[in-house]
């Protein structure tokens, strides 16, 4: 006991990938089944516990398992290294601050000069609207869930306690903890958790090819919603919601970006009744959709932001929420009254990875990053879009950097293939072999490359989808 466990490279097959880099040893007497990790998102019959997939080096827009096999990382670790596997910069950043500072906190108004620089950039980066203060968070959940702390506590400043539901959106991804996992709205993250908490409401998904009514255009569909919206809020009663939270392009739930003027529709009737709005730009923030923050491709002014991944290219974690001058004002004087604002975490704020931040963001700057999107995108989005008449693809949706397919049969919304045929993952699978990875969800698999992506690896991800198409093709045709 308390050995570890043996490893091997040669390995059975793991349900996900039919060249599984790893495997260990059961049948040690280690004291435990398998490998030691309780891995996120992972045990249970999706994958084998024992044979994960183990990355072991990056570099630019690729990644290395432990037996060499190089990939290209479509997903950017998860929708996260945008400058990809060994930016020098940030290695180098991170590296300084560690022998100068490793670590101070944030609290009782002491702090370090990486993090009050970082909250100055990002307050200059984000010009959708005039922004009061950064909160520093070590994750996206991490941010959702101070969402929520600080909406509660500016509605019992205002004297408004009843003000404390939050509407989020079905199929919205908003992370794991059990406040942002409450929001967010996948069946797999409320089940067997005692999920959602009951001061979360869902409201529709905003995906127009799937929930369309026929002949409805995508303008009805979104004043359609819009008025769902307002209906909810009216019989909950408006002095009851607080907020509304949504991400601009739905990421985790499939890639869905809005119909036509459906931020435009929402925003106003959560103004009517004096709702907050929380943009969740996790994802979408430091240009994915070809601008610099989601807020700014669809005209969104929120109250408050998220954003984490993207902020370090993942290099160290960090999040944040940006909030609007008006609720910082009711915090700090209601703050005042009680002396402090009792929120935070040891790691608001690590010097660390607000040094490796400061130096991504300076870096989106000098290299244009927005603009580099804009011209590799348009060839991402149309090589792949190409693709759409496959006898096996329901939709393929996106923009800018990142791109969703539905697997369907007859081209139908209401048709899924049999959930055991595992159509997402067997095409999951085709991908690893040829040397690429993604993010499978079921029938829906997406793509998240780094930004820094060369014309020549967009070429690559092009032509490694086609060839894992017309195979996952092959295999449905057997399986019919
Ligand atoms: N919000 C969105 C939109 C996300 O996509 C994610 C993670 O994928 C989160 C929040 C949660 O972030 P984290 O995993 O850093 O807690």
């Amino acid at each position: 006991t308390g050995r570890l466990p043996q490893y091997s490279s040669e390995a059975p097959a793991r349900y996900f990938s039919s060249e599984p880099s790893l495997q260990v040893d059961s049948t040690e007497e280690n004291g435990f089944k398998g490998h030691g990790m309780l891995a996120p998102f992972t045990a249970g019959w999706q994958s084998t516990d024992l044979h994960p997939l183990v990355i072991e080096r990056s570099e630019g827009s690729y990644v290395y398992d432990i037996n060499g096999k190089k990939y290209i990382d479509a997903l950017a670790g998860l929708w996260s290294t945008a400058l990809g596997g060994n930016e020098p910069r940030l290695i180098k950043a991170a590296t300084d601050q560690l022998n100068k500072l490793p670590f101070y906190h944030s609290f009782w108004n002491r702090t370090t000069k990486p993090s009050l620089d970082l909250a100055n950039e990002i307050l200059m980066m984000f010009t959708a609207r005039e922004m009061g203060k950064v909160f520093f968070t070590n994750s996206g959940s991490e941010a959702n869930d101070s969402q929520v702390k600080l909406v509660w506590y500016y509605n019992n400043a205002l004297g408004r306690p009843n003000k404390k539901k939050f509407i989020a959106r079905s199929k919205s991804y908003h992370g794991s903890t059990l406040i942002s996992a409450s929001l967010s709205g996948l069946p797999a993250l409320h089940q067997k958790f005692d999920l959602p908490a009951p001061f979360v409401l869902h409201t529709d998904c905003p995906h127009y090819w799937r929930f369309h009514l026929p002949d409805e255009t995508e303008e009805e569909f979104a004043t359609r919603l819009a008025t769902n919206l307002e209906n909810l809020i009216l019989k909950e009663g408006p002095e009851t919601i607080a907020a509304f939270i949504a991400e601009p392009v739905m990421g985790a739930g499939g890639v869905i970006p809005p119909p036509k003027t459906y931020f435009e529709k929402i925003q106003a009737v959560l103004k009517k009744y004096d709702i907050l709005l929380i943009a969740d730009e996790v994802i979408t923030a430091f240009g994915r959709l070809g601008t610099m923050f989601g807020c700014d491709m669809y005209n969104i002014k929120p109250d408050l932001v998220s954003i984490a991944k993207a902020l370090s290219s993942a290099y160290m974690p960090i999040g944040a929420i940006l909030v609007s001058p008006e609720i910082t004002d009711v915090i700090y004087s209601q703050s005042n009254k009680l002396g402090s604002f009792a929120h935070g975490f040891t790691y608001s704020g690590h010097p660390v990875s607000c040094a490796v931040a400061i130096e991504t963001l300076k870096i989106y700057k000098e290299r244009n990053i927005t603009e580099h999107i804009q011209k590799i995108s348009p060839r991402f989005q149309e090589g792949i879009k190409a693709f759409s008449g496959s006898p096996i693809v329901g939709e393929i949706r996106g923009l800018g950097l990142i791109l969703g397919t539905e697997f369907v049969d007859n081209k139908s919304p209401n048709d899924p293939f049999p959930a055991e045929w595992g159509v997402g993952s067997l095409f999951g699978a085709e991908c690893e072999k040829r040397g690429m990875l993604i993010r499978v969800a079921g029938d829906n698999i997406m793509l998240s490359p780094p930004l820094i992506m060369t014309p020549d690896e967009v070429e690559e991800i092009i032509t490694k989808y086609g060839d894992a198409l017309k195979a996952t093709e092959e295999r449905i045709a057997e399986l019919k």
